[in-house]
């Protein structure tokens, strides 16, 4: 098999919400198609909340892997490309650290690199992935509605007609954002949210990373009196140091990593963050963060450090976080129902139900089974 052209795109997936940091009315987000030889294209693209990646898909990633010899990127056993090797020669000349953007290029082809090796062998990814480890798939996999933004004139009323409607589409949890507003309008917000709540159905409040340690931990103090699935990003996703005053503080359990990209900063984090490996979650989305083939590194160094694959719960709401889920026996995947379209959401004939979704048997990662998402790929 052999690369013949990648092709890439920006898709504008701007919204008029914000969270406690950012507004996303100009988000956009990279899509790309690598076309080989044999007549299976693969497609990729990245999650919210980093903007496309143009510049270094096509000064340094596109014409690296265009450059390889063809043989040089195949897997020996059965001659389809590896997305190990394409990763290594996409990371040539790179120094380490610094991560910045580029986890971001390098995890939208990383994507792109799996559904086509998925697809040369007629399987969908989380398939391949249970079956080269030795595993069952998930049959189900855990999702929440993550919602709850700000924006103008959203008063508790329609946070809750919001929030009716996410349980109304067979989730059972879900979550809003704080920070945005006072602490004692986010405590109506929280209360208000809890009252519309049934037996079973859980709600998680997210930060965004906006707090210093001082509203850090008073938020900590003023949650513990509710119970909640999580407290989300309290402080600046690379201070540890609050993170872990937080989550000492903190009764209900602390979930954070969408913000960390790369396995060694998600090894400080393990190591200096006091998170609780029986209690805590953690987010890190492999679209952002240098792919599945770095994820695996991070999931391996969660093992080393006493994690459970089952307390990682990507970021994204993503088709390619849901295989992961499934295959690598994740917690489960986070779902933005109605946002951050096309590339939000899953397969259009697998609704939830009672907060579980199935994956469709579509060879990869089933981005054609999204027609909306497909509209973006097909003339790519
Ligand atoms: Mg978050």
């Amino acid at each position: 098999m052999k690369i013949t052209r990648i092709a890439d795109a920006v898709v504008p997936i701007r919204s008029e919400i914000s969270n406690a940091y950012i507004s996303f009315s100009e988000m956009t987000a990279s899509a790309v198609a690598i076309h080989t030889d044999a007549g299976i294209t693969g497609y990729g693209f990245h999650s919210n909340g980093r903007y496309a990646q143009s510049g270094i898909l096509r000064d340094r990633m596109i014409p690296r892997l265009m450059a390889a010899a063809p043989a040089s990127l195949l897997d020996e056993a059965d001659g389809y490309i590896d997305p190990a090797k394409a990763w290594k020669i996409m990371m040539a000349n790179e120094k380490p650290g610094g991560h910045g953007e580029r986890s971001v290029a390098v995890g939208t082809l990383d994507m792109a690199l799996w559904d086509l090796a998925a697809k040369a062998r007629r399987k969908p990814l989380y398939a391949l992935l249970a079956e080269r480890d030795g595993r069952q798939p998930d049959k189900h996999v855990f999702v929440y509605a993550a919602g709850g933004y700000y924006y103008p004139g959203k008063d508790i009323p329609s946070l809750l007609d919001e929030l009716s409607g996410y349980l109304a589409l067979g989730y059972n949890a879900v979550k809003i954002k704080i920070g945005g507003v006072p602490l004692d309008e986010d405590r109506k917000r929280i209360e208000a949210a809890l009252g519309l709540l049934g037996p079973g159905q859980r709600l998680a409040v997210d930060a965004n990373g906006r707090f210093d340690l001082e509203t850090a931990v008073g938020y900590a103090e003023a949650l513990n009196d509710y119970d909640l699935m999580w407290y989300e990003e309290p402080c600046d996703p690379l201070d540890f140091e609050i993170l872990a005053e937080v989550a000492e503080v903190s009764k209900n359990p602390i979930a954070t990593g969408e913000n960390l990209f790369s396995v060694q900063d998600s090894v400080n984090l393990l190591r200096y963050g006091g998170l609780d490996p029986e209690r805590d979650f953690l987010q890190m989305d492999p679209a952002l963060s240098y792919g599945l083939v770095e994820f695996e590194r991070i999931l391996d160094a969660m093992e080393a450090y006493g994690w459970s694959s089952r307390r990682s719960i990507p970021h994204g709401g993503h088709q390619f976080a849901l295989h992961l889920a499934a295959g690598l026996h994740l917690h489960g995947n986070e779902s933005y129902p109605g946002v951050f379209q096309p590339f939000g959401g899953f397969a259009d004939a697998f609704p939830v139900h009672d907060g579980r979704v199935e994956i469709p048997d579509a060879p990869g990662i089933g981005i054609e089974c999204k027609q909306n998402l497909w509209n973006v790929f097909k003339d790519l």
